[in-house]
């Protein structure tokens, strides 16, 4: 077993981390901290954080170290039995990715700050956090606690590194139902929004995707929302849980209402589709590097669009926000995008490259917004083909069946393979446009709309305009 025990020294934005590694029959430890984070596809500099790295023996001798590269201690252990290190980590990053400490709260992404071993990765872990008596604690793992420490065992570093945590005096906790499936909503920070509203319309959207998948992936769910001081919109995806950072000075608005929802439907959505269905390059995570992958579009553009489509058809917003919802998704990608060299394929890989800034003007478009379009139109065109009794809907849960379930990773073959088992036809020429090449899909997008009475123009200043003429869909 592996034991990692966190401190904190708050007016330092300190986190104070002791592991303990079991002896093993290694001469020297390379002891590794994340070169990056699930849901963020490029590398991390985690390392930057940390300081005052110390090694020591059983007996507590002090071991010699020295760096091999930005993320590696390699530790000298001709003993071969257990080793301790301990260093402090720096948490200043408020974002649903980072790590956190102040007086108000410690929030660590153990991803962020905790050093492993590769050959370790399936080892147990058993985590102690140090609380005061007022503490409470958010998590999606199981908790247990005595007076001055929280004490969770992990299955191994995969889940250990899947679990964010925060640990504060100041957390509020909501609690509902969901076919079976027990949800928190975690919340620090003020709010000024209705919670029984929010329970109600949180509950449409997690039924509505459990329904279209037919089961949850986990036993619980837990929603964790941090208001910042700052305005931010962020949220990460785990597998029972998802950190959300959202709102501005230090409140989350009522105007902000439905980016909530936004957020919260889209990264529930991911704990089929991605957190279980996984592309074959993620399964499992290397830690230690880039994991290179194509099919961003299915894991964040499938996501993307599930994400706004739910809140609408499961009753949480209406219409007109719909329409509006969808109509900043292809502005982002219409007017900012609509022509690139790359195609979203090429794109997805170098994420690792420029995945996350505006890049090179007329290479790239998002696997976000033209993601979600493409999806749009893979949705149109199933349902068109097989006379509405198929949808993506259907492509979702072969893929859920086939992949998440089994833990088996998908190709971008297998996608292709699954889409037109689904379609009852060749999608050969949508594959070439939509997804090999980079060419516009404008002209696709508008004549499938139009065959269901929605316009989709560019306006003489190239914005795009969505109107509707006959309420269908
Ligand atoms: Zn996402």
């Amino acid at each position: 077993m592996i034991k990692y025990f966190f401190s904190f020294d708050s007016s330092k934005h300190i986190a104070e981390v002791q592991i303990i590694f079991p002896s093993n029959t290694k001469n020297s430890l390379e002891i590794n901290l994340p070169a990056w984070r699930p849901g963020r596809y490029q590398l991390q500099n985690f390392a930057k954080n940390i300081l005052n790295f110390e090694a020591f023996d059983g007996s507590n001798n002090p071991l010699e170290w020295r760096k091999t590269s930005r993320n590696v201690w390699k530790v000298e252990n001709e003993s071969q039995r257990e080793v301790t290190v301990k260093y402090k980590y720096y948490s200043t990053e408020l974002n649903a990715g980072g790590s956190f400490v102040d007086q108000y709260l410690n929030y660590i992404n153990p991803v962020n700050a905790c050093m492993f071993l590769p050959e370790l990765m399936d080892s147990p872990i058993q985590l102690q956090i140090s609380k005061t008596e007022s503490d409470k604690i958010a998590s999606g793992l199981t908790v247990n606690e005595d007076k001055d420490k929280f004490i969770i065992d992990i299955k191994d570093t995969y889940e250990l590194f899947d679990n964010p945590f925060i640990v504060s005096p100041y957390l509020e906790r909501l609690e509902f139902r969901v076919q079976n499936v027990d949800f928190s909503f975690w919340i620090h920070g003020r709010i000024d929004i209705d919670t029984k509203q929010l329970i109600a319309d949180l509950t449409k959207i997690a039924d509505y995707q459990i329904t279209l998948f037919g089961e949850f992936p986990e036993k619980n769910y837990h929603f964790m929302l941090i208001v910042p001081e700052h305005t931010y919109y962020h949220g990460v995806e785990h597998a029972n849980s998802t950190m959300m950072v959202l709102g501005e000075n230090g409140v989350l608005p009522n105007n902000y209402y439905n980016d909530l929802l936004g957020l919260a439907s889209h990264e529930l959505f991911h704990a089929w589709n991605i957190a279980k269905i996984r592309p074959v390059e993620l399964t499992p995570y290397d830690f230690t590097k880039e994991n290179y992958f194509e099919t961003c579009f299915v894991a964040e553009g499938f996501t993307t669009y599930y994400g706004d489509k739910v809140l609408f058809e499961s009753g949480a917003i209406d219409q007109k926000q719909y329409i509006k919802e969808l109509e900043t998704t292809y502005r982002r990608h219409f007017e900012e995008a609509n022509e690139t060299s790359q195609s979203i394929l090429e794109t997805s890989f170098d994420l690792w490259v420029d995945g996350y800034e505006k890049g090179t003007p007329g290479k790239k478009a998002s696997v976000y917004s033209k993601g979600a379009v493409v999806a749009q139109i893979l949705d149109l065109i199933i349902k068109k083909n097989t006379n509405q009794e198929k949808s993506l809907d259907n492509v979702m849960r072969i893929l859920w069946d086939k992949f998440g379930k089994t833990g088996i990773g998908y190709s971008y073959q297998d996608v292709k393979a699954i889409c037109e088992d689904v379609n009852g036809d060749s999608l050969e020429e949508y594959f070439n446009i939509c997804i090999e090449s980079g060419g516009s899909i404008f002209e696709l997008l508008a004549s499938l709309l139009t065959e269901k009475g929605v316009s989709l123009q560019f306006t003489a200043s190239r914005s795009v305009q969505l109107s509707i003429q006959t309420p269908n869909h």
